[in-house]
């Protein structure tokens, strides 16, 4: 089947190279980068990203379920795979079948982790201010104990930051406050484990934005950047990097329409024609990721000119009024995110036309999309 026939992704990895040699020349001598290919690369497709990461020597990647983390094994990934969300004790045996590492989410959770009575990897997960996962940093005495249980293999233990890609003040302050608990944290662990497991702390915006941080830890996971995106168009970093976007989102145009002044299209007729306009059916929908709420809101580009989502977004198709590139035929393709003559739609604004952040927009792209490295 052609795989650009209907909707589909196009992944640079040229670009996805670019980007890890920022980060790998970011981050200090000995702090290595540990990729997050969770839900599927953030859309891009984990096996074809986590492959070319591994042709770049990347040892270290992590996932947000024991499934993703088998599905990233059997598309041939070796290195460590670190499963950073709960795993249920039914599935303990997918994190041994697939040499994966989980995450000791907390105390109570080590025990379970314990009493299947047969060795895992682990991290020790620390909650420091997040309040999400994460043994509490002050329950250093319990998190002590984790060393004692027989069945773990404790190879890393690592802390999330909930306010690194703030810019204010208060922001900054929390962040601090937070790595300041996880140092004393360690602190208090270190002298009887020194060097025996990896430390980690930061994502995306923990390397971009506080780069100070990175010399204390041994490992970064990064993800979101890594693909050449940030969560938002208007973000104010520290500083300017050039990350350069890694996915395209394309489309074909299925038939062209010519409508008279005062004629309805779409779904519930939601949208009408002021004058005589030309409309392009285009072969994508909210199945395949496109938010229904971009309905009358979003855009696309079609002959490098930038036109207008029109009418009620369905679940296959979508309707263009293209009155404005009228030389437009049937079969001819339509981008949603990237390049298109001189014109470019980034993933952070049709993130910010649906009211949402990248990261969401991306991680939601259909499994429907054909995913094609370019
Ligand atoms: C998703 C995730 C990351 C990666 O975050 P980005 O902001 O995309 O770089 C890192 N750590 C944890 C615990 C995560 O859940």
């Amino acid at each position: 089947m052609y795989e650009k026939g209907r909707a589909w992704i196009e992944l640079s990895m040229k670009n996805l190279r670019h980007n890890v040699k920022l980060f790998q020349k970011l981050l200090p001598e000995g702090c290595a980068l540990m990729p997050a290919v969770k839900a599927n690369a953030y859309g891009h497709g984990a096996g074809l990203i986590g492959k070319e990461l591994q042709r770049m020597g990347i040892q270290n990647y992590c996932v947000a379920s024991a499934a993703e983390g088998a599905e990233l094994r059997s598309a041939g990934i070796h290195g460590q795979i670190l499963v950073l969300g709960y795993t249920h004790p039914e599935d303990f045996g997918l994190l041994r079948e697939y040499d994966l590492t989980q995450t000791v989410v907390d105390c109570i959770y080590g025990k379970e982790l314990e009493a299947y009575e047969k060795q895992l990897s682990v991290h020790v997960g620390i909650d420091t201010g997040m309040h999400r996962l994460g043994e509490s940093y002050e329950n250093v005495s319990d998190i002590r104990k984790l060393w004692e249980c027989k069945n773990l293999r404790i190879t890393g233990i690592y802390s999330h930051l909930c306010t690194s890609d703030g810019t204010t003040q208060t922001d900054k302050r929390y962040m601090r406050l937070q790595e300041m608990r996880f140092q004393n944290v360690l602190r208090v662990l270190r002298p009887e484990n020194e060097k025996a497991y990896a430390v980690h702390l930061q994502g995306s915006y923990g390397i971009l934005n506080q780069e100070d941080l990175a010399g204390k830890y041994d490992l970064a996971r990064a993800g979101l950047a890594l693909y050449g995106v940030l969560s938002a168009p208007s973000e104010t970093l520290e500083q300017t990097y050039h990350l350069k976007p890694v996915l395209s989102l394309k489309a074909r145009i299925a038939c062209i329409k010519e409508l008279k002044a005062g004629e309805g299209a779409g779904y519930g007729l939601a949208w009408h024609a002021d004058s005589e306009r030309k409309l392009a059916a285009v072969s994508i929908g909210y199945a395949d990721g496109i938010p229904r709420m971009l309905s009358g809101k979003g855009h696309a580009l079609v002959r490098g000119k930038k036109v207008p989502i029109v009418g009620r977004i369905c679940m296959d198709q979508l309707l263009l009024d293209v009155t404005e590139a009228p030389e437009v035929c049937p079969g001819e393709e339509a981008v949603f995110i990237g390049r298109s003559g001189s014109g470019r739609i980034r993933a952070e604004e049709m993130a910010a036309e649906a009211g949402t952040i990248t990261n969401e927009i991306l991680s939601r792209l259909g499994a429907r999309l054909v995913r094609v490295a370019v």
